[in-house]
């Protein structure tokens, strides 16, 4: 579904990727761990448009889309859920959602997808009519997720969606995107926090310093031990 190869990336002088190779098959959850500043986000970036890379490929769906906008990899279907969830403070719960249908035309689906979103996080639909600022870090997470599937995206991407959030929640978070997974997502999310983001991937991929410095199943690289002592705490 996704390939992506020899994938560079700078900032002016900051080379923040260094020739990345990944590929995602459809219907796969994908992780993506690293340091803080490892370049987690800068690849989510270049793959939807945000930010154009220096040089390299990138195919969803066998299509190259580097120098396609934004907008269009919204609308061919990658959907970014990204860092600090960035929702909309002022508007209600339910205009956040409708925002990310933005696109759609097909409104009968939309509705349909609208419930769907609503009985995956039933808090938000509690919550429908208050201001998306007035919910606590985790329903915000929740409703940036909801907003994210209302696009109906083929390929969903999380930039560290358990930043600042209580165990507890993290792991409902995980249960979650498992659920979207099984539901028909592909899955690509990056993560700090690397044993939730580890355990419900099939496949994973380190990232230190713009390289892809090991790859493995989730399961293998967990009993890595240079991944535990780096990126487990050491357990
Ligand atoms: P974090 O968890 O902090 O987001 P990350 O793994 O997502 O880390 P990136 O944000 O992709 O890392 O950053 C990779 C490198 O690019 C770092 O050296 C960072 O300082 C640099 N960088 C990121 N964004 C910019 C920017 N807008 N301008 C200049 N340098 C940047």
């Amino acid at each position: 579904m996704l390939e992506i190869r020899d994938l560079e990336a700078a900032y002016g002088p900051i080379v923040a990727l260094h020739g990345v190779n990944l590929t995602i098959a459809e219907g796969e959850a994908i992780t993506v761990i690293g340091a803080n500043g490892a370049g987690k986000s800068t690849l989510l970036k270049t793959i939807c448009g945000i930010l154009k890379p220096r040089s390299g490929e990138i195919r969803f769906e066998g299509k190259p889309t580097i120098g396609l906008s934004s907008a269009r990899m919204v609308q061919s279907g990658v959907a970014l859920v990204p860092e600090g969830r960035h929702v909309f403070p002022q508007l209600t719960v339910r205009e956040n959602l409708d925002l990310g249908a933005y696109y759609r035309r097909d409104h009968a689906a939309v509705r349909a997808d609208l419930e769907a979103a609503l009985d995956t996080f039933p808090i938000l639909r509690e919550r429908l009519s208050q201001p998306g600022g007035s919910l606590s870090g985790g329903q915000q997470q929740m409703l940036a997720i909801a907003r994210a599937m209302m696009s109906r995206p083929r390929l969903l991407m999380l930039d560290e969606p358990s930043l600042g959030l209580a165990p507890a929640i993290v792991q409902q978070l995980g249960r979650i995107i498992q659920e979207l997974n099984r539901g028909g997502a592909t899955i690509l999310l990056v993560e700090q926090n690397a044993r939730m983001a580890l355990r419900l991937a099939h496949r994973a991929y380190v990232l230190a310093t713009g390289r892809v410095t090991r790859t493995g199943t989730g399961q293998e690289l967990l009993d890595d031990p240079a991944v535990k002592a780096s990126y487990l705490g050491g357990h």
